[in-house]
């Protein structure tokens, strides 16, 4: 367990890199400051231990280094260990960790520039299909069915939505995403995956609403919400369809 999630931290500090350099269109480089362009020291490369000692400002202009780093290690090593205790040392859980490393970048780039990237979401179509095969956690008819079911119903989606508040809500990222994220859970849990999805991201959006955080127009990012809702029935759908349909 201590292994996994030394590696769950490890791999935290190369998504915090690529979800940095991957939406500036530059191949990775190490860690730098994005205030004074210095190279980071080789104590900051991992933020989490940098945090722990007190040194998580940057040496040479004093900038903090964003929390997101010190987060998305901690909550992959808290994903990966809780994905070992559940699936112990299997092809499945190597699989389920390496979707939710995808996962949690597409995560970053979403939130931070709005953006889900083809470099990432084209490949790890072709490796959840490779999933489907070797893992056996679904038969490769459902996984391909649920691909085609999760990009057919999220482009429906897009396209109403685009029709209702004009352009832009939603993109060609998202449905894509949701092509994932059904070749993942397989068909028919991808619709489960696409409801959660959905109800997480209608109840907060009407909140923002209300509370007139936000207005219509303004593009809340709906990657998150598919994550969580795919993730979720990932590791819980057979659960979430009981409770649903009890
Ligand atoms: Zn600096």
């Amino acid at each position: 367990m201590a292994i996994v999630l030394f590696l769950g931290i490890l791999v935290g500090a190369v998504v915090n890199r690529l979800g940095s350099d991957l939406p500036a269109r530059r191949p990775p480089r190490l860690p730098e400051c994005p205030y004074c362009g210095r190279r980071r020291p080789w104590y900051q490369w991992v933020t989490l231990p940098a945090f722990l000692i007190h040194r998580q400002h940057c040496p040479s202009c004093g900038a903090l280094i964003s929390l997101r780093h010190p987060l998305v290690e901690l909550g992959l090593a808290f994903l990966f260990g809780f994905l070992y205790w559940r699936y112990g040392l299997t092809l499945r859980f190597v699989f389920f960790a390496l979707y939710t490393t995808i996962l949690m970048l597409i995560t970053i780039t979403d939130i931070e520039r709005r953006l889900i990237l083809n470099v990432v979401t084209v490949p790890a179509m072709a490796l959840a299909i490779m999933g489907a095969f070797l893992t056996g956690h679904l038969t490769w008819k459902s996984a391909l069915l649920g691909g085609v079911a999760g990009y057919v119903i999220l482009m429906a989606i897009v396209l109403l939505g685009n029709w209702l508040v004009g352009p832009g809500a939603m993109g060609g990222g998202d449905v894509k995403l949701a092509a994932f994220i059904g070749l993942v859970t397989g068909f028919p849990m991808v619709i489960i995956a696409l409801l959660l999805a959905i109800l997480s991201g209608g109840a907060i959006s009407l909140f923002l609403l209300m509370m007139r955080l936000r207005s219509l127009r303004d593009p809340i990012p709906y990657g998150p919400f598919l994550i969580v809702g795919g993730w979720a029935t990932m590791v819980w759908g057979t659960e979430i369809t009981h409770w649903l349909f009890r």
